[in-house]
């Protein structure tokens, strides 16, 4: 039987931020979204690509003599050039560069060894009340690996949880309700223009996703990355609590009530936009105040459904 792979772009151990207690979060490759925020955005193409920090590189021309493509070269006036369309992501260079001026993101991992890593932690979980969570990117681009490290971090008695930009087939999200414990879903806008115009999609599949997870009796969080300019009036975030109360009354009596979480946008990104090689379409944004945050939570609040923001 052939392995079950996955390509994952990190594992952050003792992570606090992506569900209850202490959790190893890992980060899938990969995301149907483009979201020009993206804090990730190491995580948005679903295949291995290769870092460049010139801030680091010593110029000891390791790279160059090492690339089969031609893509490490240092020019005839000495600069240093890294030529990514002829590069193959076949991480050689990165082996041979000691400065960590360069680093190969995405890695293919097998299902075993990504298990006894999660597996590593168990201690940390079971004092805290922690687990695993599938992040990425989007765990869902890659169902099957997704589902299978689930069910086997299930088998082993850990808490579970996925966060998803619901942006898939419902039927991926379904095969894993058995072996998910809590869900963590992203949800941007209810426009259907205006989350098209920020995050490259419609939201169609993703509110028909979250209303059929609301009708099951799993936890349930929706996040919404308050993002300014995209969705951050007291009017859009209003609307959106709206919705989430609409699910809550729609929800069995055994279900928890779902909660909504507000996630300022922050501007930590850029060094790795540059270091991809790409535009970092949210560079000149500023982020929300703590203010303008307490205001949209006291929006969203007004329905008595339970918010928080970070
Ligand atoms: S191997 Fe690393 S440090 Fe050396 S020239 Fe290449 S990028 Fe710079
Ligand atoms: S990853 Fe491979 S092809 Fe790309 S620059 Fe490095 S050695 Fe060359």
């Amino acid at each position: 039987m052939p392995q079950i792979t996955g390509l994952v772009f990190n594992v952050q151990r003792f992570s606090l931020h992506d569900g209850p207690g202490i959790r190893t979060t890992v980060f899938l490759k990969g995301c149907p979204l483009h979201c020009f925020w993206c804090h990730n955005p190491e995580g948005l193409h679903p295949w291995p690509e290769v870092q460049f920090f010139p801030g680091r590189c010593v110029g000891c021309g390791e790279c160059e003599k090492v690339c089969p493509q031609g893509a490490q070269q240092f020019l005839a006036d000495g600069s240093r050039f890294y030529d990514r369309v002829r590069c193959a992501q076949c991480g050689t260079c990165v082996e041979v560069c000691y400065a960590e001026s360069l680093r190969l993101v995405g890695k293919r991992v097998t299902l075993e060894e990504t298990l006894l890593e999660v597996l590593a932690d168990r201690a940390f979980y079971e004092t805290s009340g922690g687990g695993v969570t599938l992040s990425g990117g989007e765990p869902f681009l890659q169902p099957v690996f997704t589902r299978a490290l689930l069910a086997a971090c299930k088998v082993e008695g850990l808490h579970t949880a996925v966060e998803t930009s619901a942006c898939c087939p419902w039927e991926a999200m379904e095969a894993v309700l058995p072996v998910t414990d809590l869900w963590m879903v992203d949800i941007k806008h209810l426009d259907a223009e205006k989350h098209r115009q920020a995050t490259g999609v419609s939201n169609r599949q993703i509110l028909e996703n979250i209303r059929r997870l609301a009708e099951t009796d799993r936890p349930l969080t929706l996040r919404v990355p308050v993002v300014p300019g995209v969705n951050d009036t007291p009017a859009e975030i209003g609307a959106i609590a709206e919705f989430v109360h609409g699910l809550n009354l729609r929800r069995g009596p055994a279900a928890p009530p779902i909660s909504l979480e507000l996630l300022p946008f922050h501007r930590l990104a850029g060094e790795k936009y540059r270091s991809l090689g790409m535009d970092d379409a949210a560079a000149e944004l500023t982020p929300p105040s703590a203010e303008q945050m307490a205001s949209l939570v006291a929006a969203a609040s007004l329905l008595s459904i339970r918010v928080t923001s970070r």
